[in-house]
């Protein structure tokens, strides 16, 4: 675990709480898709918060943490076994209601908002829903509140948004300009996607509206980040790449839970490879290797964007 000067040391102490058991949307290319019950029960969870003296949790899927009619048990539950720092992994929807909202505010440091689309044709095609409208609700209400530095917006980035990039990220800039960051994450082949290309976009298709929306987010002077798209998709924005910021602390480069990088000729050639999140065999199973290119660039040498 590294520590930040001055910065909140829970964040990378936290231990994920995979809560979720159901969802109010039906995304396409939902990776980790409920299934009817938590990942681990609320009272194993407990035992392992007492047993480690965790003070920190991430509340998450697979599902929506918020979508059941317990999360406010969870949460006092967890707050009585010792939890003091609460993060939110939600789509937004049950925020819309503002009774719903202030309650969490009053619990949760910071809401992780997964929005696929900051309009309604996208949004619908993403989450195959009609909730566009309720999850622009919930971030005004987050707003009202007064908690907008503590919203980070997740985009998972697949075939039916990329285009959108740059639209997307002049809308954060015009509507949450004081959020903590975006982050960027390129769809993995996972659950739902099921190896499917209308679903996974090529790495060179997204690249350029991928630098554009990264361009537009620095000079609106917000922070962004970039996580499961290679160095080599990314040149002259490599300070962007989330596992170039965990390589940078000296953490793993790929988060736990995330599958190994797959073996690539081109990788092994490759001086970035230490600091990339590199081949990915789930996005290779569809699209083959042809696109990743060794670079003789030291990573040392890359400049992080502001990020945390
Ligand atoms: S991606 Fe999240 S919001 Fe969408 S269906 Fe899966 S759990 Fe629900
Ligand atoms: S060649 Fe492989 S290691 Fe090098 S930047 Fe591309 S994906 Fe990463």
């Amino acid at each position: 675990m590294k520590r930040k000067p001055g910065g909140k040391d829970w964040i990378s102490e936290q231990l994920c709480v995979p809560m979720g058991r159901t969802c109010n949307l039906y995304c396409r290319y939902c990776q980790s898709p409920p299934r009817g019950e938590p990942a681990a029960p609320l009272k194993k969870v407990l035992a392992e918060v007492v047993r480690r003296r965790i003070k920190a949790v991430s509340l998450e899927g697979g599902g929506e943490p918020t979508a059941g009619n317990d999360f406010f048990d969870w949460v006092a539950a967890l707050k009585k076994a010792g939890v003091r720092h609460f993060m939110l992994s939600t789509n937004g929807v049950a925020l819309s209601d503002p009774e719903f909202c202030r309650k969490a505010v009053k619990e949760i440091a910071y809401f992780t908002v997964n929005l696929p689309g900051a309009d309604e044709k996208t949004y619908a095609h993403a989450t195959r829903s009609v909730k566009f409208a309720k999850a622009m609700k919930g971030l005004e209400n987050l707003k009202a509140l007064g908690t907008g530095d503590r919203i980070r917006l997740f985009h998972i980035i697949y075939r039916g948004n990329y285009r959108r990039l740059p639209a997307f990220a002049d809308w954060t800039a015009g509507t949450l300009p004081d959020l903590a960051f975006v982050n960027f994450t390129f769809v993995r082949n996972a659950g739902r996607v099921a190896d499917s290309a209308e679903l996974v976009p090529r790495y060179s298709e997204v690249e350029p509206y991928l630098k554009l929306a990264l361009g537009r987010l620095k000079l609106a002077g917000i922070r962004a980040v970039v996580q499961n798209f290679p160095l080599c998709r990314l040149k002259n924005f490599e300070g962007f790449s989330f596992e170039f910021h965990r390589w940078r602390r000296g953490d793993r480069v790929l988060e736990a839970g995330v599958a190994g990088k797959a073996v690539c000729a081109a990788c092994s050639r490759c001086r970035l490879e230490p600091a990339c999140c590199g081949a990915r065999a789930d996005y290779l199973r569809i699209h083959g290797r042809a696109e990743l290119s060794p670079s003789a660039l030291d990573p040392a040498a890359i400049k992080p964007e502001p990020f945390q």
